[in-house]
C-alpha cells in the first residue's frame, strides 16, 4: 500500500485534477490511499469567510460563499461532462456541503462570535469539497474509488485549530477503515488537514497539515512509501520562490528534512517526518506537473552523505530577550521561563543564553502576549520584531571545514542578532533584519551551492 498526497496546486482545477487522476491510475497495483488538500486558495477563502462572519459582515461572507460554491460546481461539471450520474452526485455533494456551511456562517454572523471550534468547522470544508468531487471524477474515469471521512480516523486532542494526533488511536482506526473502503475498489480517497477528537468534535491539523495527514495514514497502514505530490520538482537547496538557481536534491535524510521543514521550508509540514520515521517509511516529494521526474527521496540517515543540503528561512520571527540578574547562579530559572512557553503553547525555535540573558526566537504566527506578560513579572523582557531567521542545514555539517566562514562570509556586512548551532549537528541558524533577508539567503546560496 502507498499513500499519495496531492497539495492545493496539484488539485487546483480541471487540468491539475486530470493530471492527478492519471498519476494515481499509473499506481493502482500498489494500492494507493489518496489524500487531497483543498483546491488551491480555497482554505484562504474559508479563513476570509470566517473572519467576515466574526465581524458580522454577512453580505461579504455571502459573496465569498457564493464564489466557493460556484468554483466547485463549475469544476464538477467540467470534470464529468459525459457522466451525468456521477456529475449530479458530485454537484449534490457540493450543494449539501455549501448549504450546511451557509447556515453555519449565518449563525456565526448572528452571534458575532467565532470560537476556535467554529473556525475549525468552517476551514475544513475545502478538503470535503475537493475530496468529494475528486472521488466522483475518479469513479467517472473508471477507477473504482472508496471514500473515507478523515474525522473517523485522524484522532487528535481538543486543540481545534492545531490538533495533536493521538498516534495510538490513529494506528488502531485507520487500517480497518481503509480496508473497508477498499472493498470492491481500486483506490481510496480521504481529506488531508481534517481531523476530530475521540468524541467526534471537529479539529484540523494546522496550516499545511495535509502532508501530516498523509504521513499519519502511512504510518498506520505500514505504507511502503509516502508520496507528497506538489508544484516543485522535489526538495531544493532553497525556496525557488526566493532564490534563483536552486538545485533539486536527489535524497536527504529524515533529520535533514525535519530540520528544513521546522526552519521554514514550506514544501513539507514540519511534523510530516515524525510518523514516517517511526516505521522507517521513505517519503518522496514529487512534482505533479512533471510526473516523470525522480523527485526527492527522504530516507534513513545511513543512505545519506554528509554535507550542506539547503538554506531555509523564516521571514517573520520575534526575538524575545529576557534579562534577569536572578538568572546568575540560580538553578530553576530556565525551567521557570520555559514552563511559561510550554503552558501557553508557544513553540521556541532558537535559544541562546549568556550570564544574565536568554534570547529565544518564535514564529510570528504565534501569539506571545501572554508569555511576555508572565515573563515580565520576574524579568525585563524586550521583543525584537521584524527579524528573520536563516538556517543552513545538512548532515554532520559540523565536520565540514570552513563552514562557518562560508556561511558568514557573504553576510559580513550585516548585523547578526543571534546565532545558534544545534547539538544535532544538522543546523546552523542565525537572525538578521527582515529587510536584508532576501539578499542574505541569496548570497549564502550562491556561496554554498553555485560555485
Ligand atoms: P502544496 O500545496 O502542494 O502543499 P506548498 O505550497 O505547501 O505546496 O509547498 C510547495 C512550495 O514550497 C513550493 O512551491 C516552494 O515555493 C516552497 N518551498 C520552500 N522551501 C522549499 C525547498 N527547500 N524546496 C522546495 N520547495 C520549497
Ligand atoms: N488546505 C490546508 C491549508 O491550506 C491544508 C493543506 O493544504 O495542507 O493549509
Ligand atoms: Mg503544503
Amino acid at each position: 500500500m502507498i499513500v499519495m498526497k496531492f497539495g492545493g496546486t496539484s488539485v487546483a482545477n480541471y487540468e491539475a485534477i486530470t493530471r492527478m487522476i492519471s498519476i494515481v491510475r499509473g499506481k493502482l497495483d500498489e494500492k494507493p490511499v489518496v489524500v487531497v488538500s483543498a483546491l488551491s486558495k480555497v482554505t484562504d477563502l474559508l479563513y476570509k469567510i470566517s473572519d467576515q462572519a466574526a465581524l458580522r459582515n454577512k453580505a461579504e461572507a455571502d459573496r465569498l460563499l457564493k464564489q466557493l460554491r460556484e468554483r466547485h460546481i463549475g469544476l464538477a461539471k467540467e470534470l464529468m461532462p459525459d457522466n451525468a450520474e456521477l456529475c449530479a452526485q458530485a454537484c449534490d455533494k457540493v450543494n449539501r456541503i455549501c448549504d450546511k456551511l451557509d447556515s453555519f456562517v449565518a449563525a456565526v454572523c448572528a452571534v458575532g462570535e467565532l470560537s476556535a471550534r467554529s473556525k475549525a468547522i468552517i476551514i475544513a470544508n475545502g478538503e470535503y469539497l475537493s475530496s468529494n468531487i475528486i472521488c466522483c471524477a475518479m469513479n467517472a474515469g473508471g477507477i473504482r474509488t472508496g471514500y473515507m471521512d478523515a474525522r473517523t480516523m485522524i484522532i487528535t486532542d481538543a486543540d481545534y485549530l492545531k490538533g495533536e494526533p493521538d498516534m495510538n488511536a490513529i494506528a488502531e482506526k485507520v487500517p480497518g477503515i481503509v480496508s473497508e473502503a477498499y472493498r470492491d475498489n481500486d483506490a481510496v480517497i480521504t481529506q488531508g488537514f481534517v481531523s476530530a477528537t475521540a468524541d467526534g468534535e471537529p479539529t484540523v491539523l494546522g496550516r499545511g497539515g495535509s502532508d501530516y495527514s498523509a504521513s499519519l495514514i502511512g504510518m498506520a497502514v505500514d505504507a511502503t512509501r509516502i508520496e507528497i505530490w506538489t508544484d516543485v520538482d522535489g526538495v531544493r537547496t532553497a525556496d525557488p520562490r526566493r532564490v534563483q538557481n536552486t538545485r533539486c536534491l536527489d535524497k536527504i535524510s529524515f533529520e535533514e528534512a525535519a530540520e528544513m521543514a521546522h526552519f521554514g521550508a514550506k514544501v513539507l509540514h514540519p511534523l510530516t517526518i515524525e510518523p514516517a520515521v517511526k516505521k522507517n517509511i521513505p517519503i518522496y516529494v514529487l512534482n505533479s506537473m512533471n510526473s516523470s521526474g525522480e523527485g526527492t527521496a527522504i530516507l534513513q540517515s545511513t543512505f545519506i552523505e554528509d554535507g550542506v543540503k539547503s538554506v531555509s528561512c523564516k521571514e517573520n520571527i520575534h526575538v524575545i530577550n529576557i534579562f534577569s540578574t536572578k538568572m546568575i547562579n540560580t538553578s530553576g530559572f530556565l525551567t521557570k521561563v520555559f514552563e511559561i512557553f510550554s503552558e501557553n503553547k508557544v513553540s521556541v525555535d532558537l535559544i541562546s543564553t549568556s550570564e544574565a540573558n536568554i534570547s529565544v526566537t518564535v514564529d510570528s504566527s504565534q501569539n506571545i502576549d501572554a508569555v511576555v506578560g508572565k515573563l515580565s513579572a520576574f524579568a525585563d523582557v524586550y521583543v525584537d520584531s521584524d527579524k528573520s531567521q536563516v538556517s543552513v542545514i545538512g548532515k554532520n555539517i559540523i565536520n565540514l571545514k570552513g563552514l562557518l566562514e562560508q556561511t558568514f562570509a557573504p553576510v559580513r556586512d550585516c548585523k547578526i542578532y543571534m546565532i545558534s548551532q544545534g547539538a544535532s549537528y544538522v543546523n546552523i541558524s542565525f537572525v538578521v533584519d527582515r529587510t536584508v533577508l532576501n539578499d542574505v539567503v541569496q548570497q549564502i546560496h550562491k556561496y554554498l551551492f553555485e560555485k
